[in-house]
């Protein structure tokens, strides 16, 4: 069977990920989590002094940004492979509201973008591939067969992300969280360089009434339906 590059978009905590994995788990494509790799040299920053409350070294991110390693490694133990950091093992901690608040004015830099842009680019080479992202249809798979777009009311993402947080045993209150995805999403559609946008070829789902299975099966069906060529 053929096998093509599926591109997932859109706004933060939207379930992207999860249909993502779904997807490539059944289709056996290999499945990356765009947003970890910036959440990931986000941690960096904020690990090295270049971020913190007060001030922000853009320019000592931009001379460090050779010394980033970032690997996906994926092990039978885990569900999804994990991103490491100069090989070490950061899946958790990049997922922290902390990261959160620094992840989106670290992704407008477009030093940090060209970098893992070309990163993406490359695992994309030989298809078979789902990644999700804010770009992925606009700019590092601009030809992908399938491009979806995906959104849920602020309010409903809001409410899947703070439980999640929750789950983690992170002590945050509903209102920060909510406050920082519509600060993501401000900065995700106004900065410069890749705003999130909708690429005009992509196909909208709105999940904010849907559960997780009517939301693969939608997915899987689009994806049957493109590899087989039917639309
Ligand atoms: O997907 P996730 O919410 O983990 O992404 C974290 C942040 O990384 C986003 O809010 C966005 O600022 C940035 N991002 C991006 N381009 C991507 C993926 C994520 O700018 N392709």
């Amino acid at each position: 069977m053929r096998k093509i590059t599926i591109a997932i978009d859109g706004y933060s905590s939207t379930g992207k990920s999860t249909v993502a994995k779904q997807l490539a788990d059944y289709l056996g494509y290999v499945y990356v989590d765009s947003g970890a790799m910036y959440r990931a040299v986000t941690l960096f920053a904020m690990q090295n002094d270049i971020i913190s409350k007060n001030h922000f070294n853009t320019k000592k991110l931009i001379e460090s940004l050779d010394s980033i390693n970032l690997k996906f490694k994926k092990e039978a133990v885990w569900n999804k492979a994990h991103i490491f950091l100069n090989e070490k093992d950061v899946e958790h901690e990049i997922r922290s509201l902390k990261v959160s608040e620094f992840v989106s004015p670290i992704a407008s830099i477009r030093e940090v973008r060209v970098k893992l842009v070309a990163q993406q680019q490359q695992m994309g080479l030989e298809k078979g591939v789902v990644m999700d992202g804010r770009d992925i249809g606009t700019v590092v798979f601009p030809k992908a067969e399938l491009k979806i777009f995906m959104n849920a009311s602020a309010k409903e993402r809001a409410q899947r992300r703070y439980k999640e947080l929750l789950e983690r045993g992170e002590k945050i209150d509903y209102n920060d969280v909510l406050k920082n995805i519509q600060e993501r999403d401000h900065i995700d559609t106004t900065r410069k360089d890749s705003p999130l946008l909708k690429a005009e070829d992509a196909i909208k789902i709105d999940n904010s009434e849907m559960n997780l299975e009517d939301q693969f099966h939608t997915v899987l069906q689009l994806a049957k339906d493109r590899i087989a060529g039917r639309i």
